[in-house]
């Protein structure tokens, strides 16, 4: 295949995942490293390093740009994620990536390149507007609108974890009360029910599903979306009780004459994220 290659790296608070994707957003190489659970700010780089070069090796030349995604918020030039204690005050990960790479480098947020990835050439492939949502151990969003990611102040934007869907309900880490990651997250059913998710029984699969449609019904709403892409390991996990639940929740949650909220599973697995950085990448590489 011609055109340009993308190194694309997925980090995480547990790995580093690294891949070599080509213009078909086909993986040509990759290379999974644990993330170091302590140590310094430049250790955990060096650890995405590590991996970004055992992926890359023998691609050298093709290579255009690196794309890059991280959990959490996006803060200027730095990255603050929760779940890598080390970088949690703000890491500058643009510009540190782009000088031990020597690549012209962008980073997101991991949810932001789920939905670019499941848009590419996953389940939401060719629709111009969709939700993208994942719900593991917390709950992320992201919105495609005319094909472009919503971004917003602190490129924040379709964080869908804290819709309020129970007034007055469980106490959210955000501070607020009743957000859909307080009442069901991975985290939140495992407080809640006292067994991982994976142990849910029915009744905690629709209740599960039920408010994860009535939020996505209110973003649908919002802006005027008639498709959600939703993964990680929750929501996949329960399977098609969940979407269906979640199915009829939203469209009794959306406004006579709006046109249809279809939720999907995600196709693309844990390498939703890659391609997306894969996609950001080449399309400010070109
Ligand atoms: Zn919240």
């Amino acid at each position: 295949v011609s055109g340009p290659w993308a190194l694309a790296l997925d980090i995480g608070g547990t790995k580093v995942a690294a891949a070599v994707i080509g213009p078909d957003y086909a993986i040509a190489s990759r290379a999974v490293h644990p993330t170091p659970t302590s140590g310094s700010p430049d250790d955990i780089l060096g650890a995405v390093v590590a991996a970004a070069h055992d992926a890359a090796a023998g691609f050298d030349d093709v290579l255009a740009a690196c794309g890059a995604g991280c959990p959490g918020r996006i803060d200027g030039e730095r990255v603050t994620p929760i779940n890598i204690p080390a970088w949690r005050g703000g890491f500058p990960l643009q510009g540190r990536l782009e000088e031990a790479l020597g690549l012209p480098t962008v980073v997101d947020n991991d949810c932001n390149l789920f939905a670019l990835g499941e848009g590419a050439s996953g389940a939401a492939a060719g629709r111009e507007s969709f939700i993208g949502a994942v719900i593991s151990t917390g709950i992320g969003g992201a919105f495609v609108i005319d094909g472009r990611l919503l971004r917003g102040a602190t490129g924040s934007a379709g964080e869908l974890g804290h819709i309020c869907v129970v007034p007055g309900g469980r106490q959210c880490g955000c501070g607020a009360r009743g957000c859909l990651e307080a009442e069901t997250s991975g985290r939140a059913i495992e407080t809640i029910t006292g067994r991982p998710s994976e142990d849910a029984d029915p009744a905690t699969v629709m209740w599960a599903g039920q408010l994860m449609g009535r939020a996505l019904a209110t973003a649908a709403t919002l802006l005027d979306i008639d498709f959600a892409v939703l993964g990680g390991s929750v929501a996949l996990g329960f399977g098609q009780p969940f979407f269906t639940a979640a199915q009829a929740a939203a469209r009794a949650g959306q406004p006579v004459g709006a046109p249809p909220l279809t939720l999907v599973p995600a196709r693309l697995g844990p390498d939703a994220g890659l391609v997306g950085a894969a996609v950001l990448a080449l399309k400010q590489a070109v």
